[in-house]
């Protein structure tokens, strides 16, 4: 029988690395991870938490109003409030070099050895890093995605996420461009932190793929609380003038000057170089690793997982997909995940969220279907001057009343679904969800107490 160094060698230590070698690890299987960037990868670095907490930062604008209609005038409500970005940066580094020491103590606590360097595969049981060659059993390629910004004149003065999370200074106008959940949330970030911001879109309504009155409606939102949307509108070059300040010509002939320019315009899987081809290992036009519903390649030896395989690139899916291949390898119980109905949200102002399937895709797939929906001005508001307003959509299968879809934009509308997923995951049915008593009074109660079909 072949001896290996390692029955798993994991590449990149992010959400889904860390939890497939933690995992494999409490199993009894000998682990190493190897990582060239900050432990926890993406989402605790450059993407889920510090935008949580940005977003968070952003808010404040709007608390701060709110507070003064329920009668806090006193000490700091009194004048504008200021917002200082140096605050707020040391703050979120301060805690993510904390996650990142929390995400490498769970590595070695369970025993996986670390790596510190870029690992490349040199055969189907070969792993290269930090000079030294390993043996292992299995490999894992979770090595995630990275931003793509399309080849423009001026591509180089653009910023991206990436560089959003360490600006030295919050620029005093942005264009963002791109019109899917990063680019929302950075507007949305922005503009609540007091940036002139504009956002540039090539389509017609922002957030493809999802049900289409949440795009439409999160753009009416956003133009309410000073986002400036444009539309049916791409960036086709920047220049830089002397001053620094960016123009930005944009496809309908107009230019504006700001700031910033920030590409949101999507992500490739981190596959480049990695010497997946010379292996025979199958990609995809865009670089993913294509795997089978266990998350192995077309090399028996060879895993991904995450973003590297770009079937859904949220978080919870790849500590999922990690989890799932763990017990397939580890446990001897083959494991897959189901990627229906997983539950998602978009960090925006205000925030939306979703389980289930659209309008369009359900009328797709089960022809006749009930549409229920409501749009309100919530409780908390009624002492303001806010006119935000919350939605909420049910899509239900006219024959068996089914809910195939639960959409909403309105605060906290990521913790509301998130309950709401659990029913539509269990198959619940338009009666269930109306004999569920609300709890009152909730936003979240309109979800059990709609009745007129609006479709
Ligand atoms: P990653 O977390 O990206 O980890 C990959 C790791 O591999 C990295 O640490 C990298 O340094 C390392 N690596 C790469 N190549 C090598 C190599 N050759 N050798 C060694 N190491 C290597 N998802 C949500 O669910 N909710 C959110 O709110 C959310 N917000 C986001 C906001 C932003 C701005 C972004 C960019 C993403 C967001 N996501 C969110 C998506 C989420 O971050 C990703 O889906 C998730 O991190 C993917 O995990 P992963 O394990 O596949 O890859
Ligand atoms: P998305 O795929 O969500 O959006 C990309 C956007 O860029 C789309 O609007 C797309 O337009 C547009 N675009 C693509 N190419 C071009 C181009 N050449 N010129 C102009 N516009 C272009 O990617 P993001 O980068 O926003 O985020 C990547 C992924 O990370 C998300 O899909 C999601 O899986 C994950 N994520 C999750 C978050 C969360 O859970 N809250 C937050 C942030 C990211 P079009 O629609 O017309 O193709």
């Amino acid at each position: 029988m072949a001896h290996y160094d390692f029955d798993l060698f994991t590449i990149g230590a992010g959400s889904g690395g860390v939890r497939a070698s933690r995992v494999s690890a409490s199993y009894g299987a000998s682990v190493a991870i190897a990582e060239d960037g900050r432990f926890g990868g993406t989402c605790v670095n450059v993407g889920c938490i510090p935008k949580k907490l940005f977003s968070y930062a952003a808010h404040y604008r709007e608390e701060f109003e709110v507070a003064r209609a329920y009668g806090w005038t006193a000490g700091w409500t009194t004048g504008e409030p200021v917002f200082d970005w140096s605050i707020l940066l040391a703050n979120k580094d301060r805690e993510i070099a904390r996650l990142n020491a929390v995400y490498e103590r769970l590595l070695t606590n369970a025993g996986v050895t670390i790596v510190r360097a870029r690992a490349t595969l040199r055969g189907a049981h070969e792993v290269e890093a930090g000079g030294r060659t390993y043996t292992a059993k299995h490999i894992l390629v979770a090595t995630g995605s990275w931003p793509r910004v399309p080849d423009i004149p001026g591509r180089e003065f653009a910023i991206t996420s990436n560089e959003a999370f360490h600006l030295a200074r919050l620029p005093s106008s942005v264009l963002v461009v791109g019109g899917g959940y990063i680019a929302v949330e950075f507007a949305s970030i922005f503009n609540g932190l007091g940036v002139k911001t504009t956002l540039a879109y090539r389509g017609a309504k922002l957030l493809r793929g999802f049900d289409h009155e949440l795009g439409e409606r999160l753009a009416d939102e956003m133009a309410k609380k000073g986002v400036a949307i444009r539309l049916n509108a791409n960036v086709a070059a920047l220049a830089r003038r002397t001053d620094g300040t960016l123009d930005a010509t944009l496809t309908d002939g107009t230019t504006i000057a700001v700031d910033a320019a920030m590409f949101a315009t999507g992500r490739e899987p981190n596959t480049h170089g990695l010497g997946l081809d010379k292996l025979g290992v199958k990609l995809a036009a865009d670089g993913a690793v294509a795997v089978d519903a266990f998350s192995k390649s077309s090399v028996d030896s060879i895993h991904a997982i995450g973003d590297a395989t770009n079937r859904l690139n949220l978080t919870p899916v790849a500590t999922a997909e990690g989890m799932a291949l763990a017990t397939t390898l580890f446990r001897g119980v083959a494991s897959a995940i189901d990627h229906e109905n997983v539950p998602t949200a978009v960090f925006a102002d205000p925030n939306l969220a979703t389980v289930g399937l659209s309008e369009a895709r359900a009328r797709e797939r089960f022809g006749a279907i009930d549409i229920y929906k409501t749009s309100f001005r919530s409780l908390r508001h009624s002492l303001t001057e806010s006119e935000e307003r919350t939605f909420m959509k049910l899509v239900v299968d006219a024959e068996t009343q089914r809910v195939l879809g639960a959409h909403m934009l309105g605060p906290d509308a990521g913790e509301i679904i998130q309950g709401i997923a659990i029913a539509v995951k269990l198959g619940a049915t338009k009666p269930q969800f109306d004999a569920t008593i609300g709890i009152h009074p909730t936003a979240a109660e309109e979800f059990v107490t709609l009745r007129e079909k609006a479709g």
